[in-house]
């Protein structure tokens, strides 16, 4: 078979539940393009798609790129992949916008990811405690945390087994050795479904906003053999260092200045030792329960350590 009567049957595949037509007819617009306009065929590929696309009224990640690949929850660390899940829902949250009809959270035994289901995908509901083989969902990332979502092309199976839900809480059990910027009172965007942190009084998709104000460490725990990246919210903060969030902006507006919190937090928390447990999202982990360890403590010795990795 030709190198153009193979991607013809590729871009047929993607469209033929949408549009009537022939794999004669996208190998004829795709051979006029690089018989006669000497286009290169990945780029006539993309141009006969863009077409196809415009003609049936759908967006790219509407189709399917062929060929998803069945893999497990944990596996997930790339955007933009088509893949397969099994997994059973776990949670249902409110969707917060009228494009979504469904969003929440879904699990394997590897661990849990959240989803959303977009309106126009008409895709049957998702009932929660359900088991669901999800076959061609779209992967996607945002601020180091992965999701799936689930389009028009993806199919919904329910299965009648149930499965076991994995567990993808750390526990770390170290010295806190540094605290990241970013620490400390922060400001977020109030725009719904943002809370982006305000860099110098702007969010990156809003521009200029009214932050609100929010509390939290971004610290590197040591556990003797790895830096791990933890994040305390401001409940966890609190717990941490005796500073809530009100008396974080206290402190602030007296000094008339936001760095007061994080310099006062840094000299409460930097090398203590914790026990952290929490969910881990990409990079960063979760500081849901937090314990202060007793223990010989060098601070000095670890900041040492720190610097050098
Ligand atoms: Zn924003």
């Amino acid at each position: 078979m030709s190198d153009v009567r193979q991607h013809a049957e590729d871009i047929h595949d993607q469209f033929s539940d949408h549009l009537d037509i022939t794999v004669d007819d996208v190998e004829e617009r795709l051979t006029t393009l690089v018989d006669e306009y000497k286009v290169p065929v990945d780029e006539g590929r993309r141009s006969v798609t863009n077409h196809y696309l415009e003609e049936a009224g759908l967006e790219r990640e509407d189709i399917a790129r062929g060929g998803s690949e069945a893999v497990n929850v944990e596996d997930i660390d790339e955007e933009e992949q088509w893949v397969d899940i099994t997994a059973k829902v776990i949670e249902l949250w409110d969707p917060r916008s009228d494009s979504v009809a469904q969003v929440g959270l879904l699990g394997d035994p590897t661990g849990t990811i959240k989803f959303t289901k977009w309106a126009k995908s008409e895709l049957p509901s998702l009932e929660e405690g359900g088991v669901y083989e999800l076959r061609n969902v779209v992967t996607d990332e945002y601020q180091g945390r992965y999701s799936v979502k689930l389009n028009s092309t993806t199919v919904v199976e329910e299965l009648e087994d149930d499965i076991e839900v994995g567990d993808d809480t750390s526990e770390i059990e170290g010295a806190l050795v540094d605290m990241q910027s970013g620490s400390g009172l922060i400001k977020r965007c109030p725009e719904e479904d943002c809370t982006r942190v305000l860099q110098n009084g702007r969010c990156n998709e809003h521009g200029e906003v009214e932050g609100e104000f929010d509390l939290r460490i971004k610290g590197v725990v040591d556990d003797g053999i790895d830096a791990h990246e933890v994040i305390f919210d401001a409940e966890a903060t609190e717990s941490l260092t005796g500073i809530s969030l009100e008396e974080g902006k206290e402190m602030a507006m007296d000094a008339l200045d936001t760095t007061v919190v994080a310099d006062e937090i840094r000299e409460k928390i930097i090398g203590t030792y914790y026990r952290i447990e929490g969910p881990t999202f990409g990079r960063y982990v979760l500081a849901d329960d937090v314990e202060e360890l007793d223990g010989p403590v060098d601070a000095e010795q670890l900041l040492i350590k720190a610097r050098s990795m």
